[in-house]
């Protein structure tokens, strides 16, 4: 799965007036989908292209 960084890149997530993910090639609003510890899936329910955002890291690991 695409991550939604790499989406945004290729222009395929945009985001809406409201500052929330949203399909470029349909412009639909994504929807948020399963949870991935490090990630959320979103998807558009529209061409059902889906990307994963990663979450941000609030402490390393390790050390
Ligand atoms: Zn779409």
């Amino acid at each position: 799965m695409k991550s939604i960084r790499r989406g945004l890149w290729d222009g395929e997530v945009g985001k809406d007036t409201r500052g929330r993910f949203a399909c470029r090639i349909c412009r639909e609003s994504l929807v948020v989908g399963s949870e991935e510890g490090d990630g959320t899936e979103r998807s558009c329910p529209e061409c059902d292209r889906s990307w994963k955002s990663t979450a941000p890291r609030w402490r390393t690991t390790g050390g």
